[in-house]
């Protein structure tokens, strides 16, 4: 895909996802992968400030169509968990210590986890509607 591909389609489903509050900047990666914000292998990645509504999402794009756009619906949905995700980081600060990380982490993998069933029903809708 090219990079005005990439952004049409992330603000395609910017608009199906209801983000229309959050400024979003795309921030292409000529490669197939790169390291993330948390040091591992990535093709994808999205890094936000809820207080200022802005997000930036980084996508590899020497890959196939379907993965580079299964990547931008991913990153996307991680941005219909945000406010979760920061109160859940403001509690985790108010407690500190060894509670502070388990409040983190488990916020953090809850919300992997519902991306990625979000990522399936996606997958299970658009194959649907390819079949038509
Ligand atoms: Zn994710």
């Amino acid at each position: 895909m090219t990079k005005a591909q990439v952004l049409r389609s992330l603000n395609y489903w910017r608009g199906i996802m209801s983000l229309g509050d959050w400024d979003i900047e795309f921030e292409p990666v000529d490669a197939d992968e790169f390291l993330s914000e948390a040091g591992i292998a990535a093709y994808a990645d999205v890094t936000y400030n809820v207080a200022t509504r802005s997000a930036n999402v980084k996508i590899a794009l020497k890959r196939d169509k379907a993965c580079i756009q299964r990547s931008i619906r991913h990153e996307l949905s991680h941005l219909l968990l945000a406010d979760m995700q920061d109160v859940s980081n403001e509690a985790a600060q108010l407690l500190g210590g060894e509670a502070a990380t388990l409040v983190r982490s488990r916020t953090s993998d809850s919300g992997e986890v519902v991306v990625r069933k979000l990522d399936r029903a996606f997958d299970k809708v658009l194959g649907k509607a390819g079949e038509e």
